[in-house]
């Protein structure tokens, strides 16, 4: 199986990235991944502000999917993710979309323990992991990692955890995935700018839907799908993950543009995943079992 180590980290989600190892669809690999301050912070004494800001936000890869072409869709099943026995959390003085409610910047080391962390020693809360950087190499631009867009990056949507497969567009030959920027727990929105960061291990299994194009990642869970948009305010990032949302049902399901309008107002939940990051992400949550006389699915 391949092992692709924290040391071998992109920056930037670049279309000349290149493949630090390749297996082929239907394989297992596993990303061993540094937490989104690349492992800089380690004790309480250490804030925001010493970090090295070149070394913020690193996704280990990128992995090449032999086969994978433009015009792909890969899918990217989520199948294990382990995070180290610590978390951090920072609060920065001047970033996130808290600051004016906070008492300057400071630093919280949190002791993770069969799946609690440990907040104080009054609070345990449990343990959610998720990944919040993952996707694939743009068509034309150099996207940094912190940055989400239609490629996948910096999502930070709590949603893609063990057990769910990721639909993402594909590009560049080979789909160039990487992955990073775990979570033990993080709520909609990422108000204060991070969650319980942490350094771990991500298992997927990938594979090639040939010539799906996609505009945009696409989550699926055992219960929905959830069509994720990113755009410079939560307004135009609605906008847009409604209209993906319509256009992904109308696409498979045998009603009128109206009926999919009124279904999506009646039982398709528009939810924050973040309001935090260079662009602002929003998605739109499908509930299966309200479709299940037509059975609805992504389709290969
Ligand atoms: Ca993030
Ligand atoms: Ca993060």
């Amino acid at each position: 199986m391949v092992i692709i180590k924290a040391e071998q980290a992109i920056y930037s989600f670049a279309p000349d990235n290149k493949p630090v190892a390749t297996v082929k669809a239907g394989e297992v690999a596993v990303f061993e991944t540094k937490d989104c301050f690349s492992n800089q912070i380690q004790s309480s004494e250490q804030l925001f502000e010493s970090a090295d800001w070149s070394a913020i936000n690193p996704a280990t890869g990128p992995l090449g999917v032999e086969g994978a072409r433009e015009g792909d869709t890969l899918v990217v099943d989520i199948l294990d993710i382990e995070t180290a026995d610590f978390g951090v959390m920072t609060a920065v003085a001047d970033m996130g979309a808290i600051p004016n409610l906070l008492d300057g910047s400071e630093t919280k080391i949190v002791p993770i323990k069969n799946g609690w962390a440990e907040f104080s020693s009054k609070l345990k809360l449990p343990v959610k992991p998720m990944v919040g950087v993952i996707g694939t190499a743009p068509k034309v631009e150099t996207i940094p990692c912190g940055t989400p867009g239609t490629h996948g990056g910096n999502m930070d949507t709590k949603e893609i955890r063990r057990g769910t497969r990721l639909y993402l567009p594909v590009w560049q030959e080979g789909a160039l995935l990487a992955v990073g920027d775990l979570h033990a727990l993080q709520a909609d929105g990422e108000v204060l700018f991070c969650g319980i960061e942490v350094a771990g291990r991500v298992t997927v299994k990938v594979d090639i839907l040939k010539e799906k194009t996609l505009p945009t990642p696409i989550l699926e869970t055992e219960d929905h799908f959830y069509i994720i948009g990113s755009a410079g305010d939560l307004d135009e990032a609605a906008k847009v993950v409604m209209e993906w949302t319509h256009a992904f049902l109308k696409e498979r399901l045998p009603l009128s543009k109206n009926e999919v309008g009124m279904l999506m107002s009646l039982v398709c939940d528009l939810q924050i995943s973040q309001v935090v990051d260079p662009l602002l992400t929003c998605r739109m949550a499908i509930p299966k079992a309200a479709f299940s006389p037509f059975q609805l699915s992504f389709g290969g």
